[in-house]
């Protein structure tokens, strides 16, 4: 696992997040980041910067050749030789430009790629827990919106950086071959624009920071709401939501005004600063000029050279607020990337066993669990011991929150204990790799999440392809065939955002069918809390008796037809175990299973 300092990624419920501070210090180092977005893509900038240059330069020259054309029809020379070399100058030249242009862009959009596949891929490897300190949307933001950025300032920011400060260093030498005293006052000048610059750029930085976390607060604020659209709707709640959002937008369009002004700030500065150096050079000049220090053309070059340094410095300090914007975005991306993930090995996709050949059932044994979600809650697991042989079924019950999907959870190493140690197959599961443990277990979540895409999409997650016949035999374990015969489509057809075209059941069925279709050799089964209808009811208990057949499987029950069938039954209250037995045994000596057998488990 890569270990990384923890960084607290704000969640966007927090009202108080509306109106952040404005002095809030950057936690990275923004400019670092950026640099590092770009540094990859440095030859094909420079390429890119370099033919503008050499464009423009063709550029420079077109007027000459414009005077050799003139010239020569005055003399009444043939002019087409001069004529065509002009007009191939000023095709070449625009050319050359275009080219530029277009390789800066295509650096940016390489920058930009590379960044959101860096970024998503670092997204999907969270650890689980970093995940729940989060907000999605806020993420999602930073994976699109914050990269957008990248794009908007990193070829600007290079292109004025280089162009702008060789043609004014070159310009600065030339100036300097004219008269020393003049070019000191333009130094004096461009020095003090650069001190405006340093004092207003890293408040246009925090502008942006703040007007992309704004962005990333309208995301979560979205993503929340139209994860629970219904509840949302069924509750009226649309006009608060809508508050929240519309706050987030105005404190967006807030922030960004002020990084508008403070970049209008320094062009106005650096504007006004060099006419004014215009009307010191003069004045100065002709001081000179008139005590003969220099000649009137001295000066009229001088001059002509400060008019081609403007627009350099304006570039240059337009440059720098560029950079500054993304370093803003680069220091949103590289908290993410500096976010705990998991060490899953090579990414890639579990293969399926052959067919015929059953994977050997997994044991599974707690020992001693201690575990508490965070430092400072009380711990969830107090002392938990107990060994789960290979095949059969084996039930935990217990009251409402006693820790039996956190049971759960530490099988499949969402989270590790504090104290003892958690085992499959008689191997603590934190020295198995990542992705090899998960390969051997299938798990289906209380609430059965069914993800947009198809129902074909939906069976294979994880496992890539399948043939007909491993779809179709876990449809029938499922008793999935009938909806998917019924389905417009078959497995083909579009299940809706989180499955909403399917009834609550179907979706149950769903994820055991995906689960079933890894062929695990541990079957990790969260049952739903609702009532299921008695068809519904008949057709899981029948997979689930199918399937501890041939796998281990662990079910938190919550129906007592799932515990008259199990083999055992681990009764579970307040963090540890407290007895272990049949559904007879248990009825006989253990007051808490009777209570719970008789009151509190589904009966159907
Ligand atoms: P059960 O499945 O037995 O109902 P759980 O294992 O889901 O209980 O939860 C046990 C306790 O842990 C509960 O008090 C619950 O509030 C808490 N809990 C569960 N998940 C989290 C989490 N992700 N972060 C913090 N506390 C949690």
């Amino acid at each position: 696992m890569t270990q990384a300092p923890p960084v607290e990624i704000r969640r966007a419920s927090d009202d108080d997040r509306v109106t952040a501070r404005p002095d809030d210090p950057p936690r990275t180092n923004g400019h670092r980041a950026l640099l590092s977005h770009l540094r990859p893509q440095r030859t094909r900038m420079l390429a890119g910067v370099l033919l503008g240059l050499l464009g423009s330069l063709m550029g420079l020259a077109q007027p000459l050749a414009a005077k050799h054309v003139m010239d020569d029809m005055g003399r009444g020379q043939p002019a087409a030789g001069p004529v065509v070399a002009l007009s191939a100058l000023v095709v070449a030249g625009g050319i050359l430009a275009g080219l530029g242009h277009y390789v800066l862009d295509r650096s940016a959009e390489a920058v930009v790629c590379a960044a959101r596949r860096r970024l998503t891929d670092r997204l999907l490897r969270l650890r689980v827990p970093v995940v729940e300190r989060t907000e999605p949307g806020d993420l999602i933001a930073r994976a699109t919106s914050d990269t957008a950025l990248l794009r908007q300032s990193a070829p600007q920011a290079v292109s004025a950086a280089v162009t702008g400060t060789l043609i004014t260093a070159a310009t600065v030498v030339m100036m300097g071959l004219l008269d020393a005293v003049l070019l000191g006052v333009t130094l004096a000048v461009i020095a003090f624009v650069g001190v405006v610059v340093a004092v207003v750029s890293p408040r246009i930085g925090r502008a942006t920071r703040h007007t992309q976390e704004a962005v990333g607060r309208i995301g979560a604020a979205l993503e929340r709401a139209l994860g629970a659209f219904r509840t949302l709707k069924a509750s009226g709640a649309e006009q608060r939501e809508a508050a929240v959002l519309h706050r987030a937008a105005e404190h967006a369009r807030r922030t960004g005004v002020r990084a508008a002004a403070w970049e209008a700030v320094s062009a106005t500065v650096s504007a006004v600063v060099v006419q004014i150096c215009f009307l010191v050079v003069l004045g100065v000049g002709g001081a000179r000029v008139t005590s003969g220090a220099i000649g009137v053309s001295t000066l009229v070059a001088f001059l002509l050279y400060l008019f081609a340094l403007a627009p350099r410095i304006g570039q240059l300090v337009d440059g720098v607020g560029q950079f500054q914007i993304g370093s803003a975005a680069a220091a949103r991306i590289r908290e993410v990337e500096e976010l705990e993930v998991e060490d899953v090995g090579v990414p890639g996709v579990a293969a399926l066993a052959p067919p015929g050949q059953e994977p050997l059932p997994a044991t599974v044994a707690f020992h001693e669990v201690r575990f508490a979600y965070r430092p400072g809650l009380p711990d969830v697991h107090r002392r938990v011991s107990f060994t789960v042989p290979g095949c059969g079924l084996t039930a935990f019950v217990g009251p409402s929150g006693a820790g039996k999907t956190t049971a759960f959870s530490l099988i499949e190493r969402f989270y590790e204990p504090d104290a003892g140690r958690v085992s499959l197959d008689g191997k603590d599961v934190r020295e198995w790799p990542l992705a090899e443990l998960r390969a051997n277990i299938g798990y289906v979540e209380q609430d059965s999440p069914v993800l947009a895409g198809t129902l074909r999409d939906n069976l294979t997650l994880g496992v890539g392809e399948a043939t007909a016949d491993q779809l179709h035999h876990v449809l029938r374990l499922a008793r999935l065939e009938g909806v998917a015969d019924r389905l417009p489509q078959g497995l083909d057809t579009d299940v809706g955002h989180r499955g909403c075209r399917l009834s609550g059941g179907e979706r149950q069925r769903v994820a055991i069918a995906r689960a079933l279709l890894r062929r695990p050799r541990l079957l990790l089964l969260d049952e739903a809390t609702s009532q299921l209808d008695a068809a519904n009811e008949a057709a899981l208990r029948d997979t689930v008796a199918d399937a501890a057949r041939t796998t281990t499987v662990l079910v938190v029950a919550h129906r007592l037809s799932t515990v008259t069938t199990a083999d055992r039954i681990v009764v579970m209250e307040a963090g540890c175990v407290r007895a272990v037995g049949t559904h007879a045994q248990l009825l006989a000596r253990d007051s808490l299973y009777r209570e719970l057998a008789t009151t509190q488990l589904l009966h159907r």
